[in-house]
């Protein structure tokens, strides 16, 4: 998949790559800066970053922008990325349902769409479907700009390596799925393939919040609980995938038995399902989360309470997790993010109680301000992360 061939069907080498590589990023984000001024932050030559620059300028990916009237250097032409021309195609693989984007590399969602499967349904079928789904978009999109990849986010556990589907829980017929050999047979455009933990924390590094940081974990609060680390600009998977599945990390040691075989896992005690448990025990078997909300939203001070509570052991979490990789940044994403203000304040205390004042004035926890679904939005930045760290080009020469 992956052959070093540069656009004009030269051989490009890794150092070349790598350097490519490096000026993509720095103009990611450095929008509108000069080769000069790439050449400084870089400490690459300025004939080096000339001929590189020329690479990128051939297949449309970087830009002169003449026309730009911000601050700039003035006897030089800015440089810009051309986003809206390259496109990737998001699928992300849920259960009993399958969601869709093409967006372009900005994360600008093009067009979107959704819809469920039943659970019974077979696995080749749901392959077809998602096949149709990419011919779909390369028939109604190739002539608009350069599809650079396709991006699949699946419930875990993965197989990263050989690119599968391990298990999904409680559904027989799906065990050791090999969804990005599937789709890597039937069309000639890389394919990338995460867990949705993972996918939602590269959003928020590529299109959201992290752009700027290099350590960061995202966390999703739904029904269950995981997150993705990233550590030095990349996701961190762990020897066999296992790290970021925080939902089973215990907050007490003696608490209740989880169905995972620890105790006291964060997830019974900071996930949807936690509070709806909790409310229902207390308040009346009939309570869902969706009254829940209704009740938090009006200010009722016992749904308040339960959710802060939830809240408190989230930030008792991540006060752990902070000791664990020292993230700069933790960004919040899933249902329970709906409760706003009040669930993230009492986040933020607990894990400055458990944190001294030194480290928790360095540690930033913040809801996601990203504009879509995290995780669909993760598709498109695995691909993102595929071409800014690896822009092999020659898929794209003479194209435009
Ligand atoms: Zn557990």
């Amino acid at each position: 998949m992956m052959n070093a061939h540069g656009p004009k069907g030269k051989n490009t080498s890794q150092l070349q790559l790598e350097n490519r590589s490096t000026l993509l990023k720095l103009l990611r984000q450095n929008s509108h800066v000069c080769r000069k001024e790439l050449a400084d932050m870089s400490g690459l030559t300025g004939a080096a970053v000339t001929y590189l620059m020329r690479d990128l300028i051939d297949v449309g990916l970087v830009a002169e922008d003449r026309e730009y009237e911000g601050p700039r250097n003035k006897n030089a032409i800015p440089l810009k990325i051309s986003y809206e021309r390259f496109l990737v195609i998001g699928i992300s693989v849920r259960r009993g349902q399958l969601a869709w984007a093409i967006a372009d590399l900005s994360g600008h969602i093009i067009d979107s769409g959704s819809a469920g499967f039943a659970l019974t349904e077979s696995v080749d079928n749901v392959l077809k479907t998602i096949e149709g789904l990419i011919s779909d978009y390369i028939a109604d999109y190739s002539t608009k700009g350069h599809i650079v990849g396709i991006g699949i986010s699946v419930p875990g556990p993965i197989d990263l390596e050989k690119g599968e589907i391990s298990y999904l829980t409680n559904l027989p017929g799906w065990k050791a799925i090999p969804v990005r050999g599937y789709l890597e047979t039937k069309f000639d455009i890389p394919v990338m393939m995460d867990e949705d933990a993972n996918a939602a924390a590269l959003a928020e590094r590529w299109l959201g919040r992290g752009k700027d940081y290099q350590n960061l974990i995202s966390i999703l609060v739904s029904k269950g609980i995981g997150s993705g680390v990233i550590i030095a600009g990349s996701i961190y998977h762990g020897t066999y995938g296992l790290a970021g599945e925080i939902g089973h990390m215990s907050i007490d040691f003696e608490g209740a038995q989880c169905e995972c075989g620890n105790r006291g896992c964060l997830e019974l005690y900071a996930s949807v399902l936690a509070v709806t448990r909790r409310a229902r025990k207390l308040y009346g078997a009939e309570i869902d989360f969706d009254t829940i909300k209704e009740q938090v939203a009006l200010g009722e001070p016992r749904f308040t309470r339960l959710v802060e509570d939830a809240g408190r052991y989230l930030g008792y979490g991540i006060a752990n997790l902070t000791y664990a990789f020292n993230p700069e940044l933790v960004a919040l994403h899933g249902e329970m993010t709906v409760f706003g203000s009040p669930w993230l304040k009492s986040v933020r205390s607990a894990a400055a109680q458990r944190l001294s004042p030194e480290i928790s004035s360095r540690l930033q926890i913040e809801l996601s301000t990203l504009p879509a679904d995290p995780v669909l939005l993760g598709t498109v930045a695995m691909v993102c992360e595929y071409l800014f760290e690896y822009p092999v080009l020659e898929r794209f020469a003479g194209q435009h």
